[in-house]
């Protein structure tokens, strides 16, 4: 039997390699973690999640504090934002939460963390930071980094991704974003709403091309009111670089050529897996630019090695590399068969307000060749968005012919926050009734929830045949007006 350094080798320290990390040493698993960067946290807390919604924060209380009147307050002259100084708030937020994710911590939990950049020798064996180390089993965690699109000239044209955006000194006047994401459109929210001229240049002919085009108009058109630009079916021609300014010279759907230039340009145009420096085609390992081929229980082709979360390509959220590293330790660890299952992988843009999503929309459903039928609730008709000065907003279950929830969407208020009550019913198979006859607290947005799955089944309740009975049985006297 040969023996190996570790039970398990880690590579990547962030949400999945952390999740598989811990989950292992808490286990008994003798776990090395091996990290590239200086700090543990990976993309999330650097760049991704975290500085993003804390950018978004400071944006919707600034705009916010311009909206004063809309609120009865008396309107007040708000001077320029000082960008460095949200930068600052961006950096102490992520100082804040970067203990959780320190070295001393994974090894309180019984791991040792490395640091430096690994790649493998042998199919047991990975080299860091001038040591080979062996281990029985090995995780690819190493996440995603921007995907940079072949456009002409594009090399000469000075471009910030999300390595850069959150710690730009100052706030750029005018910003064009490539890509219609959800990275390019909450961060084209922040900025508008900080102050600068925001452009968004799409490929397809809408915003959050996965989201059904009803929800995406409807926030878009909500971005356009803010005062974003967009330019939606657009072929991206050629990048130009003009005294301080970066231009972008695209050909629009009548076939004519438009030129958007800006002080910034950001470049959010999808994700690539961070396969490359890891040498494995010299281990034969299976996979590509988009990521490294997994099965449902996310072994590689080596059956000993594992890969979860960005790097596989699939569902790029925290939450997803969480759960991925929940099914690496069910499987590595206490070897059990556990398989993914990504039916209801929730998730959300964090726009003001929210766009979240569970399980099929209207595009997926019909993709699937499933009979569907959609119900719709307005946030104009709960109490509380009205309350909290948002009229936006609206609620679309999907259901199978059964009535059975297939999905749902939301567009409002907390939307993400929101989705969370579908999540768990859906996943537990709840039926629409008894959300529907579950007390909600008045004045709630949740009470949407209730409201949707509410008019589904009042149809049945207030039907003529209903009322027809209790007619006859209980001798009722019918309309008094
Ligand atoms: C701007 C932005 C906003 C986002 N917002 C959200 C959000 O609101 N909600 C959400 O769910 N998701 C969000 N995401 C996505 C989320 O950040 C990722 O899905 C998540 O970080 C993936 O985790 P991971 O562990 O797969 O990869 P990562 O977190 O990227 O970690 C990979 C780690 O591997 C290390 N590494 C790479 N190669 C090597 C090597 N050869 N040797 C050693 N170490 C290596 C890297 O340095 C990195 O630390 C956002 C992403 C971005 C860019």
């Amino acid at each position: 039997m040969p023996t190996y350094d570790y039970d398990l080798g880690v590579i990547g320290g962030g949400a999945a390699g952390l999740t598989v990390t811990s989950g292992a040493a808490q286990l008994g698993a003798k776990v090395l973690l091996i990290e590239k960067e200086p700090q543990l946290g990976g993309d999330c807390l650097h760049f991704g999640c975290v500085p993003s919604k804390t950018l978004i924060k400071t944006a919707a209380v600034y705009h916010q504090m311009q909206q004063a009147e809309h609120y009865g307050l008396p309107g007040i002259e708000v001077p320029p934002v000082d960008f460095a100084s949200v930068v600052r708030r961006i950096r102490d937020v992520i100082e804040t939460i970067q203990p959780h994710d320190s070295p001393e911590r994974f090894c309180k939990l019984g791991a040792k963390v490395e640091f430096g950049h690994a790649e493998f020798t042998d199919e047991h064996t990975v080299r860091a930071g001038g040591k080979k180390i062996t281990a029985k089993q090995w995780l690819i965690a190493t996440g995603s980094s921007p995907a940079i699109p072949e456009i002409k000239n594009l090399e000469q044209v000075p471009y910030l991704t999300n390595r850069e955006i959150f710690s730009l000194e100052k706030l750029p006047e005018s910003l064009i974003i490539m890509g219609g994401g959800p990275i390019a459109i909450e961060m084209a929210q922040a900025f508008c709403r900080l102050g600068s001229r925001v452009e968004v240049i799409q490929r397809s002919s809408q915003i959050l091309s996965k989201e059904d085009q009803d929800m995406a108009d409807l926030l878009m058109h909500r971005l356009q009111e803010e005062g974003v630009t967009f330019h939606l079916n657009t072929t991206i021609k050629e990048a130009r670089s003009n005294a301080n300014l970066r231009e972008i010279i695209y050909t629009d759907q009548a076939g004519n050529d438009q030129t958007v230039s800006g002080e910034q340009l950001l470049i959010a145009m999808g994700r690539s897996a961070n396969v490359n420096h890891l040498r494995l085609p010299s281990i034969s390992l299976a996979h590509d630019p988009k990521g490294i081929d997994v099965d449902r229980r996310l072994r590689t082709s080596h059956k000993h090695i594992y890969a979860a979360g960005d790097v596989t390509g699939a569902h790029q959220f925290t939450h997803a590399a969480g759960y991925e590293g929940g099914i690496v330790v069910s499987n590595a660890i206490f070897h059990l068969p556990r398989k993914t299952d990504y039916t209801l992988m929730p998730w959300c843009t964090y726009t003001e307000p929210e766009l979240a999503s569970v399980g099929m929309n209207e595009k997926a459903a019909q993709k699937a060749g499933i009979n569907y039928t959609v119900w719709k609730e307005e946030f104009s008709g709960n109490d509380r968005s009205l309350a909290e000065g948002e009229r936006l907003g609206q609620i679309k279950l999907i259901l199978d012919h059964k009535e059975n929830p297939l999905g749902v969407q939301i567009l409002g208020l907390h939307g993400g926050d929101l989705i969370g009550e579908w999540v768990a019913a859906l996943s537990g198979r709840v039926k629409l009734s008894t959300i529907a006859s579950a007390i909600h607290p008045y004045p709630t947005l949740v009470e949407i929830n209730k409201r949707v799955a509410g008019a589904v089944l009042s149809r049945k309740i207030f039907s003529a045949k209903v009322r027809k009975a209790l007619t006859f049985f209980f001798n009722l006297k019918g309309r008094a007006c």
